[in-house]
């Protein structure tokens, strides 16, 4: 059902998170063949490269609000994304990963092999008995359920670089200042250790863990499913049961310009750059979607709208989140913002290099490894 990278790595696995439009949302719910109240009973991890896992979750049919009702009773098998293998995990947040032992009421949708896929990202498989702390994506799933580690970037990565893709966003330059005022404002934040280091551009257009943490602008072949998705933030971390588990290792964020269309002017119709990336900046530092108490004013709100700037600010639930995670006094630089000229990308070749070999390693995998190829799934492949 799921369709591996053509070339499997010994890479950590990775979590992305997305935001797509309520409409989206509302419209793979309107189309589930199953809406019922679950109880799962098993849930298998199934590896289908390195990089990559599912999962299959066995679970009892325990009443039907839309469907066939004589599936009361009976047991279905869940497929998805998300899973870990060895110590490395990987969450879709906005993608649900159902738990052993939890109940939920579901919006399922059924696959040619019989089994369900859940319909309508987080919205379709809500927890009845949901247990969370602010927006936290833990390693076990999303929005804080579970009871897995929290994502976090470690002390020792701080100031965390980032590169914009300078092919990507080529003639685009007005971008630059939207997405580091988007970074600027989670490290504006007062009494957090955060910090930034905006590195300019880079030449690439992957988003792996090479140790560059990439914001990129898809402008073709957008590979991560459901074209609703305005944008997708990737995070490969460390999983199992170290001290280290939750531990984000890279983190590359991708905006859908295949499908959708990106201002920095207020651009009728378009979506705001900064708005957007603001979320997403949320998700790079480890924050899942706003769920309860919900509040649609929040930046990591998971629905966006275009012309919509409130997720430029970021809200108490926000703050309350990132705070949980990085609450203290780091050390602060002054902000330099990104230095390229997104309109001469071969002047990227020289990109900064503070990471060293971890910069070649990058460079390496954008010829070894090929793309992720599409094909049908219920949100992403
Ligand atoms: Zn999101």
């Amino acid at each position: 059902m799921f369709r591996p990278l053509l070339l499997g790595t010994l890479l950590p696995t990775l979590c992305q998170a997305l935001t797509v439009s309520p409409n989206a949302i509302s419209e793979a719910l309107s189309h589930a063949d199953l809406v019922a109240d679950i109880h799962v009973t098993a849930l298998q991890a199934k590896p289908h490269s390195e990089r990559f896992a599912t999962f299959e979750a066995t679970a009892e049919i325990e009443s039907v609000a839309r469907g066939k009702e004589n599936l009361e009773r009976t047991s279905i098998v869940i497929e998805g994304l998300g899973g870990e293998i060895s110590d490395r995990g990987v969450i879709y947040s906005g993608i649900p990963r159902p738990y052993r032992e939890h109940r939920y009421h579901a919006h399922l949708k059924v696959l040619e092999n019989g089994h369900y896929s859940i319909a309508g990202f987080e919205e379709g498989l809500k927890d009845l008995s949901p247990s969370r702390s602010f927006t936290r994506n833990r390693t076990d799933g999303s929005n804080g359920e579970g009871v897995g580690a929290f994502l976090f970037w470690d002390d020792s990565f701080f100031p965390l670089p980032y590169y914009l893709s300078a092919p990507s966003f080529k003639g685009r330059i007005e971008f630059q200042d939207a997405i580091d005022a988007s970074f600027k404002t989670w490290r504006d934040v007062q009494n957090i250790r955060i910090e930034f280091q905006p590195m300019g551009c880079s030449i690439s257009q992957r988003n792996e863990n090479d140790g560059l943490n990439h914001v990129i602008l898809v402008t073709d072949a957008w590979s991560f499913g459901d074209p609703q998705i305005i944008a997708i933030t990737r995070n490969f971390y460390i999983a199992g049961d170290s001290e280290k588990s939750g531990m984000i290792l890279d983190s590359d964020i991708l905006l859908n310009a295949v499908n959708h269309q990106f201002t920095t002017t207020d651009e009728a119709g378009k979506n705001d750059v900064q708005n957007i990336v603001t979320h997403e900046v949320g998700h790079f530092l480890g924050l899942g979607h706003e769920v309860a108490p919900e509040d649609s004013d929040a930046t990591m709100y998971a629905k966006a709208v275009p012309n919509e700037l409130k997720k430029r600010i970021l809200k108490d639930n926000d703050l309350g989140g990132i705070r949980s995670a990085y609450a203290g006094t780091g050390s602060k630089q002054s902000w330099s913002g990104s230095h390229c000229d997104l309109s001469i990308p071969s002047s990227c070749l020289a990109v900064h290099d503070s990471q060293g070999p971890m910069w070649i390693f990058g460079v390496a995998l954008f010829w070894l490894f090929s793309m992720w190829v599409g094909r049908r799934l219920f949100l992403l492949d």
